[in-house]
């Protein structure tokens, strides 16, 4: 009974507050991990925060929440990674609507061309118009073996199964997709330095040069100080090389995170200390680090909202899809009782 009353507290009592978690405002070729928002339904989501929340900065939250205050309806935004198009598509509506957002901003790919090495991989392998049919290759010390056969060149109807792949809910629809997934799967635990090895070997055996897209790309460091210098906006920190912290001695982990800060710190005039953890991926290593070195909350992907006992070094936000007002409503009622 005492588990029931605690549920229904928490379901329908306690005041909970929502992070929402951004990547892009974009309309890319495809984009496999949902994770890039129209300008058009950007706009409408903001219209529709305005209207029914109290869009507070995150930092605030995290202030009331060290006091055990969560308060009803709030709802901060976040954006993650530090594409280019944070800076000209969303600065611009977050500004039109006064909201306040927080960008964590990985800091390896600032003021670079290059492309995040994900981004990458998906236009070469879902799009590159020929690829010889067989790889064979070895990938940090293991092989990976694959036929693409036909699939080989680019089919009309290959470019636009690619177009609505979702991977998150849906399997791969080629052999093309399959070995896509496959390779991100091996690259994404490896340190940076040897994913940028195996994505030269990808390059080299599909016969293409580093992309390099101008949509694609990370923030300037200046247009990273002007987004940071106004007084809606707060930078906050998302590693150097977008670490898949877990899956690295705690000693890589620190040096992650820190070096990051410092880089941000550098430009930003509030005080780095929140941090996100790419690909929400952490363990209890990653948050004793991030206590350690002082940063006052860290941010994983689960979907969960702001509650009072929240621990700080663990605290959920809901990715936003690409869908219009009348569904993101929806959505956020949903999350608001999602425990
Ligand atoms: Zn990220």
């Amino acid at each position: 009974m005492k588990a029931r009353l605690r549920h229904i507290y928490y379901k329908y009592i306690a005041p909970r507050a929502l992070v929402l978690m951004y990547h892009r405002v974009a309309e890319p070729e495809s984009d496999v991990w949902e994770v890039a928002v129209s300008p058009d339904n950007f706009e409408q989501q903001l219209q529709v925060l305005k209207q029914s929340y109290h869009v507070v900065p995150l930092k605030e939250m995290v202030e009331r929440l060290k006091k055990g205050v969560v308060e009803r309806n709030t709802i901060a935004i976040t954006f993650d990674d530090g594409y280019v198009d944070n800076y000209q598509k969303a600065k611009p509506l977050l500004k039109k609507y006064s909201l306040p957002a927080t960008f964590f901003i990985t800091s390896g790919n600032v003021g670079q061309q290059k492309e995040f090495w994900w981004d990458e991989l998906e236009h070469l392998m879902l799009f590159s118009e020929s690829l010889p049919a067989v790889m064979d290759m070895e990938i940090a010390g293991a092989g990976i073996a694959y036929n693409l056969e036909e699939e080989a060149q680019l089919t009309q109807t290959l470019r636009q199964q690619h177009k609505a792949w979702k991977a998150c809910e849906q399997k791969p629809p080629s052999k093309r997709s399959t070995l896509f997934y496959r390779l991100w799967e091996k690259l994404k635990p490896l340190p940076a330095s040897e994913q940028q090895a195996a994505l030269q070997k990808i390059r080299d055996w599909a016969g293409a040069a580093a992309t390099g897209r101008p949509g694609c790309r990370s923030m300037s460091k200046e247009e990273l100080k002007e987004l940071g210098q106004e007084a809606l906006f707060d930078l906050g920190g998302h590693t150097v090389s977008h670490a898949a912290l877990a899956f690295h001695a705690a000693q890589l982990q620190e040096k992650e995170i820190r070096e990051n800060r410092t880089f941000l710190q550098d430009i930003a005039p509030n005080k780095i200390d929140l941090l996100t953890y790419p690909y929400g991926n952490y363990n209890n290593e990653t948050m004793a680090i991030a206590e350690k070195v002082a940063f006052e909350a860290a941010f994983t992907t689960e979907e969960k909202a702001v509650t009072r006992n929240a621990n700080r070094y663990r605290l959920g936000r809901f990715q936003v899809k690409n869908i219009a007002a009348p569904e993101f409503k929806k959505q956020l009622q949903l999350w608001k009782y999602s425990i």
